[in-house]
C-alpha cells in the first residue's frame, strides 16, 4: 500500500474530508492532514480541540478485506503503532487507554476516531483519524488538567511532518500483518504491556449499562477482558463502550 498525503491549511475535520473523498472514489492509502481543524471530532459528537500551527491531525483511508465486526480492531492497531513510535522515537513512556486514547502522566496526548462506511454487508471504507498534541504549550481551561503535549513532556519542539511519516510507516507494517492474520494476536502481549487500564478497577460504560470491574488486558480480538465482582470474566467489545477509572478519567 502506498500513502498519498493531501495537506490542507484548514479543514472542518480530516475524518470528514477523508470520508468525502472516499465517497468520490479515493483509493486506500489516502492520508488527509491539516494544520488546523475548525470542527475536529471526538467520539459521539464530542469536539477535538485543533488549533493551528502546533499539532498533528490526520486521517487515513483504508479499504480492507475484512468482516465489518473486525473493523474496531483497526483502532487498536493504530493506537499500538502511535504508542510504539512515541516510545521509540521520542523516548516518552506513552500508555494506551483502551480503546482509542494515548496518555502520558494520566493526561491525554492522542485521540483516535475510527469511522466505517458499509456497502450492503461489506466494508466500503474505514477512516482512522488521529490527533496528537505535539507542540501545544497551553491548553484551554477545560482541558488543562486532562490534556498534555509532546512539547510539555519533552521540553522541546517535535517536527510534525517527520512524526507523521514515522507513524504511517509503522502503521502500514502492522496493518499488513493484521490483514494476514485477521486478529491481534501478533501485538496482544506488547499492547497489554502498554495498557494503562491493566490490573486497574474501571467503570465500563456500555449504552444503558454501567458496571465496575477489574481490567485484565485485551484478548486476540482486541476486546478488553474484565473481571467482575462476582468473579466472572467478560470481554468488552470496543465498538460503543467507554472505560473510565473509578475516580476519574484513568
Ligand atoms: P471515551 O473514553 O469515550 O473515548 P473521551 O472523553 O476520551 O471518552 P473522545 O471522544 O475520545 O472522548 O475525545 C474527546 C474528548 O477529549 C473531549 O470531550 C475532550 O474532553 C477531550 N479533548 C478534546 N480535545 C483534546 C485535545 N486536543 N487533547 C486532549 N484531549 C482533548
Amino acid at each position: 500500500m502506498e500513502w498519498n498525503v493531501v495537506y490542507y491549511e484548514e479543514i472542518d475535520s480530516t475524518n470528514t474530508q477523508a470520508k468525502r473523498m472516499a465517497k468520490e472514489g479515493a483509493e486506500q492509502g489516502l492520508v488527509v492532514t491539516a494544520d488546523e481543524q475548525s470542527a475536529g471530532k471526538g467520539r459521539r459528537g464530542r469536539v477535538w480541540e485543533s488549533p493551528a500551527g502546533t499539532n498533528l491531525y490526520f486521517s487515513i483511508l483504508l479499504r480492507p478485506e475484512l468482516e465489518p465486526d473486525k473493523a474496531p480492531m483497526l483502532t487498536l492497531v493504530m493506537a499500538y503503532s502511535v504508542a510504539v513510535v512515541l516510545r521509540t522515537q521520542e523516548g516518552l513512556p506513552v500508555e494506551i487507554k483502551w480503546p482509542n486514547d494515548l496518555v502520558l502522566e494520566k493526561k491525554k496526548i492522542c485521540g483516535i476516531l475510527t469511522e466505517m462506511e458499509l456497502s450492503g454487508s461489506q466494508i466500503a471504507d474505514v477512516v482512522i483519524g488521529v490527533g496528537i498534541n505535539v507542540n501545544t504549550t497551553e491548553f484551554p481551561e477545560e482541558l488543562r488538567d486532562k490534556a498534555t503535549s509532546l512539547y510539555l513532556q519533552k521540553g522541546e519542539q517535535v517536527e510534525r511532518e517527520k512524526l507523521l511519516q514515522q507513524i504511517l510507516e509503522k502503521f502500514r507494517r502492522q496493518y499488513e500483518r493484521f490483514l494476514e492474520i485477521q486478529d491481534l494476536s501478533f501485538l496482544q502481549n506488547e499492547y497489554n504491556q502498554m495498557l494503562i487500564n491493566k490490573d486497574r478497577e474501571v467503570l465500563v460504560l456500555e449504552p444503558g449499562h454501567e458496571y465496575q470491574a477489574q481490567a485484565l488486558g485485551i484478548n486476540e480480538k482486541g476486546e478488553l477482558l474484565v473481571k467482575k465482582s462476582d468473579g466472572s470474566t467478560e470481554a468488552v467489545f470496543a465498538g460503543e463502550v467507554s472505560v473510565r477509572g473509578i475516580y476519574g478519567y484513568i
